[in-house]
């Protein structure tokens, strides 16, 4: 006996018709930021795993225990990439696209792997959009990629959308914030874990949701109250150009994100919803990245906007997206002549732009009409022996249920009219 398979866990195939939800929000994502100046890259779906584990920094969960990570036949060692900033400024470094004009703006959209507690909203294989650009450390930069993502969401129709803000410093105010935050924490009483998270990330800790670590960080220092003075005028730029563009934030001390490359502007949008996995999109300033993976200096801000949440969230927020793909002209052929006649005009009407389909199969009348219902479609042609005779096809309403003959000669343009 054969075996069956099914996808493996954590993974969930996309079909028709909800896919074309799905293909929408990814073209929502993308429009805004093709308009904005951004140039589409696309960087292998693995990386060497040193890419992503860089040694240095605070270490993460998504790099320190959820990649998929394996050696290769030739003895390489990669990993499916778990986000996409990190292979987007390998390309730039080596490609050098920084010599060029800047900023560096790239957008790209993909799949990405972590292997993760599959639960609700979190998988281990999901699609991402992401911006990013580099080059330059201007707060209106900041600015523009934060109010793009808010931009995407309010016009998708999305009102729940809430976007969490702070600022994380840099190599200057953040090492002095971690070691007095450091030196808070150790004096708390905290299992041996939580204990050993406190030297890999301390960050982390403050992130912890469970009560009795609730109950103890509540008075923990912020990085708000340690910013030096360069990244408090940073933050202050960027808040000053978001309330100038429109946009509403919260100010959130505590907002902690994913991944070790951040630095000063960090942010999340998050969705009411969602339930716990309430985190629709994120991003951030990554000042220094370029030099851990061996470029020159090259300061960034991107974001990555997840596709499988967004869907949740319409889902959740009842918001119909159209695709528009949908079939509008379905052609039904009664014999062999009147298939004969109507798959050339089925390709007629494709390459006039019409999405139009026919009946395969040979299925009789009543088969071919459930089809046609079913399509979609707002039209249906249907060709019989007597109607070929007399040099016509029927041409039917499938709101009303109205039909004409109309002459073949004149069918094309006849249905064109009736579209548009
Ligand atoms: P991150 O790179 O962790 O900041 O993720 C950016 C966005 O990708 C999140 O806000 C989510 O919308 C989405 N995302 C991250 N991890 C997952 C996952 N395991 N399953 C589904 N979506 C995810």
């Amino acid at each position: 006996m054969t075996a069956t398979f099914s996808a493996p866990k954590g993974t969930y195939d996309l079909l028709p018709p909800e896919s074309e939800a799905f293909l929408a929000v990814r073209e929502a994502m993308a429009a805004p930021l093709r308009r904005a100046g951004y140039g589409y890259i696309e960087t292998p779906t693995f990386e060497h795993t040193a890419l992503f584990e860089r040694g240095v920094g605070e270490s993460t969960d998504v790099v320190s225990k959820e990649m998929y990570s394996f050696t290769t036949r030739g003895g390489d060692n990669l990993s499916l990439k778990p986000e996409g900033t990190a292979g987007v400024v390998r390309a730039v470094v080596q490609h050098r696209l920084y010599a060029g004009q800047l900023p560096v703006k790239l957008w790209y959209s993909g799949s990405y792997y972590r292997y993760e507690r599959p639960q609700a909203g979190r998988y281990r294989h999901f699609s991402q959009v992401g911006a990013e650009a580099l080059g330059v450390d201007d707060p209106a930069l900041d600015a523009e990629i934060v109010s793009l993502g808010a931009q995407i969401y309010r016009d998708l129709g999305l009102t729940q959308v809430r976007l969490l803000l702070n600022s994380l410093g840099d190599a200057e105010c953040r090492p002095v914030y971690r070691a007095r935050l450091v030196e808070f924490l150790s004096g708390l009483d905290l299992d041996a874990e939580t204990r050993k998270r406190i030297e890999i990330n301390p960050l982390r800790v403050l992130d912890d949701k469970r009560p009795e670590v609730v109950a103890q960080v509540g008075d923990a220092p912020v990085m708000a109250d340690s910013l030096c003075d360069d990244c408090k005028a940073h933050y202050d730029l960027v808040r000053g150009y978001l309330a100038d563009l429109g946009v509403t934030w919260e100010e959130t001390p505590r907002l902690v994100r994913g991944l070790d490359y951040y630095t000063r502007t960090t942010f999340e949008f998050v969705h009411d919803g969602l339930g716990s996995q309430s985190a629709v999109g994120g991003g951030g300033r990554y000042d220094g990245l370029s030099e851990q993976v061996g470029g020159p200096q090259l300061p960034g801000v991107g974001w990555a906007l997840g596709v499988d949440r967004t869907v949740l969230a319409l889902k959740a927020e009842s918001v119909e997206i159209t695709a528009g793909a949908g079939c509008e002209v379905f052609a039904v052929p009664l014999g062999a002549a009147a298939k004969q006649c109507l798959v050339p005009v089925v390709a007629d009407l494709r390459r006039r732009g019409v999405a139009a389909d026919l009946a395969y199969g040979d299925r009789g009348l009543k088969g071919a009409m459930k089809a046609a219902d079913r399509s979609g479609a707002s039209i249906a042609i249907v060709v019989g022996e007597r109607d070929l005779e007399a040099g016509v096809a029927q041409v039917k309403d499938l709101g009303t249920g109205g039909q004409e003959p109309v002459a073949l000669d004149e069918l094309l343009e006849t249905i064109e009219k009736r579209l548009r």
